[in-house]
């Protein structure tokens, strides 16, 4: 707890909330990443409503939300096409457990939209479809190890919940990195077929490679690092990966989780020209309802097709969420939609560039406009790589949060994470943003 001071107005109902939450629910929560200890107050804030880019807590203080449900309801909260279109899906029955037509005409907006994507399977969540992906890349090429890189997340699940944020203590030397479960109750034998990389550093990825020379079925990543500070790719990195991936024979998988269809119509693989092999889809595509997706090359999608390798899911595009995505990708196939995110979160990235300046206070801003992120270095310098987060100075992550909630501008309250700009974000609450920024700068020590 920073400090004693509570957002706009009290919070009282969200205390008591979570207080009730602890007797029933385990930890009070329903995620783990839902116990925002290092927020302003020792306990999450319980939100009731929202509406376009604002939403509500249960005590009726209302923020400008640059969560947006970790970037899901990217068409802002209550988007007039999204209720209408859902209520009408409600009224005719959501969910049968058969083959729709709205599963059929989203699969062909995707494979419209995103290059690597010849066929597509759907699924509930990130973590699943990373699930589905994996299979597929192990199913293809009849290998088993992964390779994953240091700090990138790709959800819960045992296959790859690897090295998310090993601690200094654990993390193993930089070019060898340990493979660190995240979590007890990931059994060893899974961890023992993840091989961990360090990010953005090609010579490290070479030696990964040759010292497993034919053993990795999938390369797998996020090209932007939505969960580890918004680190880019460094030029040429993503080409390079692309081409060792190839000559090792490992499927490279993209997860755009994050980035799908929030970077432009077609994500990050569009955004930087490089075509992975499978690409896996959520948050953004559902617009805020559970869906995802992996979508890949015909040739590795094919194990899939014939039969052969087993994928499934009772609830995987249930007319409901299917139509929900169908709406909310049909909007976003305008790029016109994606540049107005784009310049929207660009405004906000250079509000903050400039509070930090204005206030003597070291912070880079990385990212993209859709999603960027402020880091706390000593020097004001970008991170590029998991380890260089060691020297953020996390307080100070969390004291902006606080002093941006208690002026109405709701953010992760995870610093090594990201803000994510909703499309319909209006100018007056750009210009209500940037004033808080600098309030909380100007509040900051
Ligand atoms: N991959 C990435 C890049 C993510 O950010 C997340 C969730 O934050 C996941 C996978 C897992 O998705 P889910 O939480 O829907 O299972």
């Amino acid at each position: 707890i920073e400090r004693p001071a509570p957002a706009l107005g009290g919070t009282a109902a969200s205390r008591e909330l979570f207080a009730r939450a602890k007797g029933s629910l385990a930890g009070g929560i329903s995620s783990s990443s839902r116990l925002t200890s290092t927020g302003p107050h020792p306990y999450p804030l319980y939100m009731s409503s929202g509406s376009g880019a604002r939403i509500r807590d249960v005590d009726g203080n209302e923020y400008i939300d640059y969560l947006i449900s970790y970037g899901s309801a990217i068409l802002g909260h209550a988007h007039p096409s999204l209720t209408a279109g859902l209520t009408e899906v409600l009224t005719r029955g959501t969910m049968f457990g058969t083959c729709n037509v709205p599963e059929v005409e989203l699969a062909e907006l995707i494979t419209d939209m995103v290059p690597c994507a010849e066929l597509v399977r759907f699924a509930n969540s990130g973590s699943e479809a990373v699930q589905g992906a994996v299979r597929a890349a192990r199913g293809h090429t009849g290998r088993t190890k992964i390779l994953k890189f240091e700090g990138h997340y790709h959800g819960w699940s045992d296959t790859l919940a690897v090295s998310n944020r090993p601690d200094e203590t654990e993390a193993g030397p930089y070019g060898a990195p340990r493979a660190v479960p995240h979590s007890p109750g990931i059994p060893a034998g899974v961890v023992d077929d993840v091989v961990v990389c360090p990010w953005n550093d090609p010579e490290a990825l070479h030696a990964v490679l040759d010292a497993h020379r034919g053993e990795f079925a999938a390369v797998i990543c996020e090209p932007i690092v939505a969960n580890n500070a918004c680190v880019m790719p460094l030029p040429g990195y993503l080409e390079r990966l692309r081409e060792a991936a190839t000559a090792h024979g490992a499927v490279l998988i993209f997860d755009e989780v994050c980035t799908g269809f929030r970077t432009g119509p077609g994500g990050a693989q569009s955004l930087f020209g490089v075509r992975p092999d499978i690409a896996v889809y959520s948050k953004a595509l559902g617009g805020g309802l559970p869906i995802a997706a992996f979508a890949g090359v015909r040739e590795v999608m094919e194990t899939l097709a014939s039969g052969r390798v087993k994928h499934g899911g009772t609830y995987n595009a249930s007319p409901l969420c299917a139509t929900s995505a169908l709406i909310t990708l049909t909007a976003l196939a305008d790029p016109a939609v994606t540049r107005r995110i784009e310049e929207a979160g660009l405004r906000i990235a250079e509000a903050i560039r400039r509070a930090a300046h204005d206030h003597r206070i070291p912070c880079a801003v990385q990212g993209v406009g859709a999603m960027f992120q402020a880091v706390f270095t000593p020097d004001g310098a970008p991170v590029h790589r998991y380890r260089d987060t060691f020297r953020i100075h996390r307080r100070r992550y969390n004291t902006l949060r606080h002093e941006l909630l208690r002026r109405g501008v709701h953010c992760n309250a995870y610093g090594l994470a990201c803000w994510f700009v909703p499309a319909v974000v209006t100018g007056d609450e750009l210009a209500q943003t940037c004033e808080a920024i600098d309030g909380a700068f100007a509040a900051m020590d």
